[in-house]
């Protein structure tokens, strides 16, 4: 329940208002079908507790598309937590963080190359994408680099959907590409995962057929908020079959973690599809911020009108150069990831606690009440856990945390499951974040 906000009630302007990049206002109304459809009253982060009014003061503050803010999972995970607190206190396995940070070598890049600081360097850019073309068989023109993979996310939204091209994504799944749309004026159809309470893997034969014309299908995988994994059979079936003019994007911001097969070989195919990677989740650069588009250099080029030919930080690019080049860095930091993943699971079976398949650094948990109470409870020992999906309304995100950190969760679970949640709701955020949660791009 409560999932919707009315539109009436909100005294700013509708993202439907905004002005498109040609600078002409949205229609007012989105167009809407199917059961699973966005419709103008409901958010893409449904009950977050997000500020839908704050929201709508930033976009309608901006002139263009392009000048939009770009909601991430930073945004999305402070959205939802009770209270602003020092990261260095409690515990926080809410914003799918790696607690590992970057690795020696880039943290001694970083320091490095900060006395270079008052030039520009644009050739580490180059020599980024380079190193990454070269170790993926890439073609460089085909790999553009971004201060994370969110901006390339959402210009990709932007650029292949609109009124009368929606977007596809799976649900519960992650919601930036859904602000992405609304910001287009395009539908967005949420297609539920198939066999939920098992694989819970995209239905991507339902996403195919959720629309004739969709102009982007957005498949997560390992998908934000379950870590679980679509096949290869799927993915190919997608490309194979997806209308000739849709974009597919692919999110591979949690590949790293697990061993499904990537799909940089549709880019090398030429294929209509763009893969996301970061330097994030895996390699623990979420604050320094370096990702990456790779797609066909045409389609990049498009993708490029909406943003990303600012200077990026040398730090940035120094310590993710680094990263690629250490030989065991993923493997070790993938299982150091999937033991601890791995023992909480089993742990939370034990205790008769269902949990998704998870093959990555974050699972749900259905906790068979509200979530929100138990995520309140949790906060209340200083124990952050991540947001709730409308869809799951009895699940909370548990992002996987150190071996340490994760020993505290298990037992301020127990200590919440065995009490009474009833009732208990987040504290709201405080005034500044509520007025102003767009940290990085402020
Ligand atoms: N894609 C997914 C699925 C994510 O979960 C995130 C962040 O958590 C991102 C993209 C964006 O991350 P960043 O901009 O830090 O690369």
């Amino acid at each position: 329940m409560g999932c919707h906000f009315p539109v009436s009630g909100a005294s700013n302007v509708h993202p439907s208002r905004l002005k498109d990049i040609h600078g002409n206002y949205q229609p007012s109304t989105i167009p809407s079908k199917g059961v699973n459809s966005m419709q103008t009253s409901e958010d893409p982060i449904g009950c977050s507790g997000f500020s839908r009014r704050t929201f709508f003061r930033y976009a309608a503050g901006a002139s263009a598309v392009a000048s939009m803010p770009i909601l991430t999972e930073a945004h999305l995970a402070l959205a939802q937590r009770p209270h602003f607190n020092d990261p260095n206190i409690g515990i926080h396995i809410d914003a799918n963080e790696n607690p590992m940070g970057p690795c020696d070598a880039a943290r001694q890049a970083m320091i490095d190359i900060v006395p270079r600081g008052g030039r520009y360097l644009m050739d580490m850019e180059e020599d980024l994408t380079n190193t990454f073309a070269k170790i993926e068989g890439l073609d460089p023109e085909s790999v553009a680099a971004y201060a994370g993979s969110s901006e390339p996310l959402h210009y990709t939204v932007l650029t292949f959907t609109d009124k009368s091209k929606p977007l596809v994504v799976a649900d519960p799944g992650y919601e930036a590409p859904m602000w992405a749309a609304k910001i287009a004026g395009a539908e967005v159809l949420k297609v539920p995962l198939s066999d939920p309470k098992g694989e819970a893997s995209h239905n991507i034969k339902a996403m195919l057929a959720a629309s004739s014309n969709p102009g982007v299908i957005y498949i997560c995988n390992p998908n934000n908020p379950t870590g679980t994994c679509t096949s290869r059979t799927d993915i190919e079936y997608a490309v194979a079959n997806a209308p000739k003019d849709t974009m597919l994007l692919i999110d591979e911001a949690y590949i790293h973690l697990c061993d499904a097969p990537r799909s940089l070989d549709f880019v090398k195919d030429g294929k209509n599809v763009i893969v996301l990677r970061t330097f994030s989740k895996l390699y623990g650069m979420a604050g320094v911020r370096m990702g990456f588009a790779v797609g066909r250099p045409d389609l990049l080029k498009k993708i490029s009108v909406h943003g990303g030919f600012n200077a990026l930080p040398i730090t940035a690019l120094a310590a993710a150069k680094t990263s690629l080049l250490q030989a065991d860095l993923v493997t070790a930091r993938k299982k150091i990831i999937g033991d601890t993943r791995a023992q909480t699971l089993a742990w939370l079976k034990s205790e008769g606690y269902a949990a998704t398949p998870s093959e990555s650094n974050c699972f749900m948990v259905d906790v068979r009440r509200p979530g929100k109470e138990v995520q309140a409870a949790l906060a209340s020992k200083e124990m952050f856990v991540g947001r709730i999906w409308p869809a799951w309304p009895n699940s909370l995100r548990i992002t996987v945390g150190t071996p340490d950190e994760m020993m505290t969760f298990r037992k301020s679970f127990t200590e919440v499951m065995n009490s009474s949640t009833a009732g208990l709701t987040p504290a709201p955020l405080s005034r500044r974040l509520a007025e102003h949660p767009f940290t990085h791009l402020s």
